[in-house]
């Protein structure tokens, strides 16, 4: 691997440089003004980035899976109902999850590609008219399969059900990449971790908490110390965690809120969709087809591409570090060996996109694919050329 090289894994993604310089500081003391000056900006930082007023921040010293345990340790009881749909390796994760803290998941098998079914999840809440069902599971951006679902129309589902219960929503690999719209969609819970949008190393869990999920927390038994938000936010009303919070990482995140926000959170949301774009046009040109089974469903953060019946994908990702130093990522579970993925969320531009491609190709040349050189690059360079 080169470390002059950007990575086109989707996550980790790229630190620039001031972020790496942020993270890397003297001790200070952890239960001070000093450190409160660092995580109230961060707390208010996260709100805007989730689009919300007023959504209770947590940060633990974790990451996105950790995430998802605050989620649901802070809500939920032994035995609770919760829905979910599976369509590909994280909200399978989420599901294992559930299950082995004993909830009772109802899960909606979803073949992989495809995005959440809203209209399936609508038909379930109507039935469950006793409203057994605690918490709706939606993985906003699936980085298994390179699909992005419509947390809105769930959202819908279940407002036209008329059902109480939470949403949960999975947004590690699309918050501070792809829109997110937390109180507009009703989102009860939010989960993120570090290392994708916000450009920062593995070590953060995010989440924001809606009044209702907040106040979930009183009443749900599911065991928790580490995660248990009532405790860190005794925390920060002291400028302190309820242990030693990872100081350097937190101050990383306050420098990389401030640079999404000076390039302006909207303009980051669209070079995220032209580099995709431009990723799609490549894709396109070598003969290739994505997993997501049609545009709507189309990832900006990563894309996960299938390569032809009999062709191991995973050679594509060996020989790419092997030979060129560069990381791209490998399928997972279902798709492990028919897929690759170029991961272009995070700290990216259009240039450093062209040298992803040019790899891509040099490679699927290499292994003996069918595709000219410079094909994708020209499309993607085409593209780049005029899209703004
Ligand atoms: C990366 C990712 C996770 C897991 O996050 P970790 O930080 O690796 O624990 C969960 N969900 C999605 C959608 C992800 O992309």
């Amino acid at each position: 691997m080169s470390f002059q090289n950007p990575v086109f894994i989707p996550g980790p993604t790229n630190m620039p440089e001031p972020i790496r310089q942020a993270c890397y500081m003297p001790t200070i003391d952890h239960r001070s003004p000093m450190f409160g000056k660092i995580l109230h900006p961060v707390l208010d930082g996260v709100r805007r980035i989730l689009k919300s007023d007023k959504a209770h921040i947590f940060i633990f010293p974790s990451t996105g899976t950790g995430g998802w345990e605050t989620a649901l340790t802070n809500t939920l009881s032994k035995g609770d109902k919760v829905l979910a749909a599976r369509n590909g390796m994280f909200s399978h994760r989420w599901i294992d999850m559930c299950q082995r803290h004993g909830l009772d998941v109802q899960v909606v098998e979803t073949p992989w590609g495809h995005g959440l079914p809203a209209d399936k999840y609508e038909e379930i809440l109507k039935a469950d008219t006793n409203h057994e069902i605690k918490v709706v599971l939606a993985t906003h951006n699936e980085t298994a399969t390179g699909v992005k679902s419509d947390i809105a129309a769930v959202r819908k589902a279940l407002d036209a059900a008329d059902h109480p219960a939470m949403l949960f929503v999975d947004g590690v690999s699309s918050i501070g990449s792809m829109d997110f719209r937390f109180d507009e969609w009703g989102v009860d819970v939010a989960v993120t971790g570090s290392q994708k949008g916000f450009m920062l190393p593995a070590g953060l869990a995010i989440v924001g908490f809606s009044e209702k999920a907040r106040a979930a927390t009183e009443t749900a038994d599911l065991p928790r110390t580490f995660f248990d938000i009532r405790d860190m936010e005794k925390g920060y009303a002291n400028n302190a965690y309820p242990y030693t919070p990872p100081v350097g990482l937190m101050r990383g995140l306050k420098l990389s809120i401030e640079m999404i926000e000076d390039e302006g959170l909207e303009n980051v949301f669209a070079r995220h969709h032209r580099i995709a774009t431009g990723v799609r046009k490549a894709v396109d040109a070598w003969g290739l087809e994505l997993c997501a089974v049609s545009p709507e469903v189309y990832s900006d953060s990563v894309s996960a591409i299938k390569t032809p019946e009999g062709f191991n994908a995973t050679d594509i990702v060996t020989r790419a570090a092997e030979k060129y130093g560069m990381a791209f990522g490998v399928g997972l579970g279902e798709v492990a060996g028919k897929v690759f993925r170029i991961g272009h969320l995070g700290s990216l531009t259009d240039a450093m996109m062209l040298s992803g491609l040019g790899v891509a190709e040099m490679v699927m040349v290499d292994l003996g694919l069918d595709i000219k050189l410079g094909s994708g690059v020209a499309a993607a360079q085409e593209f780049y050329r005029h899209g703004s």
